[in-house]
């Protein structure tokens, strides 16, 4: 009986199925060794001020630099690192690995950049994170202003009560908080009064049609005006078109990211930007 079992089973193992647990094994081992030949980067995009046209901040975006397959994009790992919970790992590596140029930077004498760090909720699930970050951002003597924390609004799914303490605690540092993404979940307005978040990114997919679709951009006037009787400053996600970006203005949106402005660069290519925008001022 147990060959038969068995053989049964070799026959269901040897369809798709058997392809795509191979694959998520292998991808799972891959990332593993990843984080410990550290292949993965940061790479930063530039956010402006609408008003000032000034580089404001940064965001942190993680790539894979993969010997064999190059580089790979964080829309390919981050859902599996996120079902395996190794994304916990991976995004204290991003921290680390932001925290350090941020040292960089400081002693070059520039203390003033903002950089923007994605988290992802089982990040902040884990019953240890909130003391990490007080260890981490502590033992390396990084200042609370220079950093954001980007959340999305299915932050609160495990836990509400604790992750609203995280966040208060966070915010206690001088640490600012972004809610990402915005408009694609579905929280209420209740539930997103009960975060204390300071910045709402509107997403990408309510800029795209901006400057045709009256329904979009009836969503984006509203979005900014939610956020801005929540006393939060509103940044737009994926500006493409110089017609987007003067649409925006013109609504009163704060800051600008996207395409048209600069796309993700590697930390040279950033510094060189700031030298030459004088933001960094040697
Ligand atoms: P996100 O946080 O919403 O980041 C914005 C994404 O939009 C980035 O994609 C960025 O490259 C892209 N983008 C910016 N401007 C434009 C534009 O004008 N047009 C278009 N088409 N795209 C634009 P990216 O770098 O591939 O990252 C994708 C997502 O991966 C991020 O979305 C974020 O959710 C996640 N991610 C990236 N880095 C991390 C990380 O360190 N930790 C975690 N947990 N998630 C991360
Ligand atoms: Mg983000
Ligand atoms: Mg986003
Ligand atoms: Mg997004």
């Amino acid at each position: 009986e147990a060959k038969e079992n068995s053989k049964n089973c070799y026959a269901m193992y040897t369809s798709k199925m058997h392809d795509k647990t191979l694959k998520a094994l292998s991808m799972e081992k891959d990332l593993r060794n990843a984080l410990l030949k550290d292949e993965f980067i940061v790479y930063y995009q530039p956010i402006i001020d609408f008003i000032t046209g000034e580089i404001v901040g940064l965001e942190a975006l993680i790539r894979w630099m993969h010997p064999e397959m190059g580089l790979i994009s964080p829309v390919e790992f981050i859902p599996f690192a996120e079902k395996t919970g190794l994304v916990v790992e991976i995004g204290e590596e991003v921290i680390v690995k932001v925290y350090k140029q941020l040292r960089k930077w400081y002693e070059l004498g520039i203390y003033n950049m903002k950089v923007s760090i994605n988290l992802s909720a089982i990040q902040i699930k884990q019953h240890n994170f909130i003391n990490r970050i007080i260890d981490l951002t502590e033992e390396m003597g990084i200042n609370g202003e220079n950093i954001i924390f980007e959340i999305t609004e299915n932050i609160g799914i495990y836990d509400l009560k604790h992750t609203i303490n995280v966040l208060k605690m966070l915010k206690s540092m001088n640490i600012k908080i972004a809610l990402d993404d915005f408009g694609t979940g579905y929280s209420s307005l209740s539930y997103l009064q009960k975060l204390p978040i300071d910045i709402i990114k509107i997403d990408r997919e309510f800029i795209k049609n901006i400057t045709k679709d009256s329904n979009e951009q009836f969503i984006a006037k509203l979005i900014i005006s939610i956020a801005h009787s929540m006393s939060c400053v509103v940044t737009a996600e994926g500006i493409e078109t110089l017609e987007q970006y003067n649409k925006l203005k013109s609504y009163g949106c704060d800051f600008a990211q996207g395409y048209l402005l600069s796309k993700p660069l590697p930390v040279e290519e950033i510094e060189s930007m700031l030298i030459l925008k004088k933001i960094f001022d040697y």
